[in-house]
């Protein structure tokens, strides 16, 4: 089984509910899809080791044979290549490896190179084995990472993945093929703004969900209520527990430092496997 647990902004407490759902069931792994930002294995002292370079085809090319016909940089929708004057100018870091440029070029002048766009690493335990991606810095899409890290998911058990914070594309990606996402929120106007952002997101994917509510007791009910209108399954709140956040600073998982939380990702589950 594969969840995904997102949120509309960062700092919502995604991560919290991630690394602590993970640590809560049996037969877990945990995948840190937040390329620009990895920081699940905070909550694991096993470090991280480097499991591969990842990659994107970016496009050569070959000015003595390119007539400038123009073609490929009408194709191109990142913007990546222009010709100025008699020049070709192709801007790597708006590439996004898709391919196309080389098979439009009517004359072959484009070959493709390995553009190194960042790593992924290993760590955890063999019991609960997290992996996560960084993408190099001065990259702007983390994409290519985030789609070789979903790869990494064991069928036969069931994967955590904490996605991108927003709604642009790596998250999207991360939301995409999995069987269930947890959507965090805060219950204040901003975590309902960002909320229903993402839930018009989640209901395009068609991607099965439920709301998690995360430092309950600082806002209002306005969360409850949109849940209740819209008809979206509210799976747990998470009081706003002042010793969470001690934990949380430490790099202690909530479920090790109060395990009596345990219980309260332990019902979450169970209410999701019912739901898929
Ligand atoms: S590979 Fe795709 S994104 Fe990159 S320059 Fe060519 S058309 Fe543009
Ligand atoms: S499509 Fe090929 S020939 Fe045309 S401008 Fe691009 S590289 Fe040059």
């Amino acid at each position: 089984m594969k969840i995904t647990v997102a949120s509309g902004k960062g700092g919502t407490g995604k991560t919290t509910i991630a690394v602590n759902l993970a640590l809560s069931i049996k037969n877990s792994m945990l995948i840190d899809c937040d390329v620009e930002g990895p920081n699940s294995h905070i909550f694991f002292k096993e470090p991280m080791v480097k499991l591969k370079d990842v990659s994107i085809p970016a496009p050569k090319f070959d000015l003595d044979t390119c007539t400038l016909c123009g073609k490929c940089v009408d194709f191109c929708q990142y913007n990546a290549i222009s010709i100025v004057g008699e020049k070709l100018l192709f801007f790597d870091e708006l590439c996004h490896g898709c391919g196309g440029c080389k098979i439009i070029c009517p004359v072959d002048a484009i070959t493709e190179v390995e553009h190194y766009v960042g790593v992924i690493e290993k760590g955890g335990t063999g019991d609960l084995p997290v992996y996560h991606g960084m993408l190099n810095i001065g990259e702007p899409f983390g994409v290519p990472i985030i789609n070789e890290l979903k790869q990494f998911a064991d069928d036969k058990k069931t994967t955590i993945f904490d996605s991108p914070p927003g709604t642009a594309c790596p998250a999207v990606e991360t939301m995409r093929d999995v069987d269930f996402c947890i959507l965090v929120t805060e219950p204040t106007p901003f975590g309902l703004h960002d909320l229903t952002l993402t839930v018009d997101v989640i209901r395009e994917i068609g991607t099965p969900y439920g709301v998690v509510v995360n430092r309950d007791g600082i806002g209002d009910d306005r969360v409850d209520r949109y849940c209740e209108k819209e008809n979206i399954p509210l799976l747990a709140k998470i009081p706003n527990d002042l010793e969470i956040a001690r934990l949380y600073s430490s790099g202690v998982p909530m479920v090790k430092g109060l395990p009596e939380y345990r219980k309260l990702f332990e019902e979450m589950f169970d209410r999701i496997k019912e739901m898929i």
